[in-house]
């Protein structure tokens, strides 16, 4: 499933095809993934130019001249190819570049999900509007998860996970950043100390920097045909390791938490 970092690594590779482009044509293979295409989808971006792409959370945005911005999200198994040599069946959503370039979006789950929104509407976008701030911009900070985490008897994980609180933050990522701050993925969110918060946030933005960096790597694959987009193997410290040694000499453990499973060291995390 594509974590934040995956999206951000996906929205520069496209961005390197699609920036200050006129999208030539644009086909719809099929009416829905997770929910339907926008009905006018083919029309709004036919003969459009892309001003700029960004990210907000885990989803990927292109923005056009035409004051209207394509919104997708990769869901379980979306991603985009660059220039494939073939279109097969789950090629769903095909974009032709001026260029020649040729994008699609393939999503064999159909999980994912693509919107057109107006630009000067985007952070009142229902899905937007309740997200909190981004792990890597500037308005996540020890006092903000102080505020948040205030009185609060949730396991500090679960709160790590909840949008309103951290937008696009994802299970490994979760889990890697408390391991790096020492911190149990049980404890209490109101009983994390203030010295502990700020060992975490920075552990938060090195956790997602670091993986976008092992992304970005492999941008020099994103000019070969066939290229795709999104994937990338990091080895984590805690996450997927159960059972395996700590480099402190402690155990990886896993439980369950909301349904998911969490990883950490018995011994470094209190
Ligand atoms: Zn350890």
């Amino acid at each position: 499933m594509p974590e934040l970092p995956e999206v951000e690594t996906t929205v520069r590779g496209l961005a390197t095809v699609l920036e200050g482009q006129v999208i030539r044509s644009v086909r719809v293979n099929r009416a829905d993934l997770r929910r339907p295409f926008p009905v006018d989808l083919a029309q709004a971006l036919t003969g459009a130019r892309v001003t700029g792409l960004s990210r907000r959370a885990k989803y990927g945005l292109i923005h056009t001249d035409r004051e209207r911005t394509m919104v997708f999200h990769l869901g379980m198994s979306g991603r985009w190819r660059i220039d494939p040599e073939d279109i097969g069946k789950h090629d769903h959503l095909v974009l032709e570049t001026g260029e020649g370039r040729v994008l699609s979006l393939n999503d064999a789950r159909r999980f994912g999900s693509v919107d057109l929104v107006d630009s000067d509407r985007l952070e009142s976008w229902p899905p937007f509007a309740a997200l909190g701030p981004e792990p890597l911009g500037p308005d996540l900070t020890a006092q903000l998860l102080a505020g948040a985490f205030k009185g609060r008897i949730a396991a500090v994980k679960l709160l790590l996970l909840d949008q309103r609180i951290v937008a696009g933050l994802g299970n490994i990522y979760v889990c890697e950043a408390l391991y790096r701050a020492r911190v149990h993925p049980a404890r209490e969110g109101g009983r994390v100390k203030p010295g502990e918060l700020k060992l975490l946030v920075p552990a938060i933005k090195a956790v997602l920097e670091e993986s976008i960096l092992a992304g970005g790597s492999t941008l020099r694959d994103y000019a070969r045909p066939d290229g795709e987009l999104g994937y990338f193997a990091k080895d984590f410290a805690v996450y997927g390791r159960e059972g395996e040694p700590c480099a402190c000499g402690g155990t990886v453990e896993r439980i369950v938490q909301g349904g998911r499973s969490s990883f950490f060291c018995v011994r470094c995390q209190k």
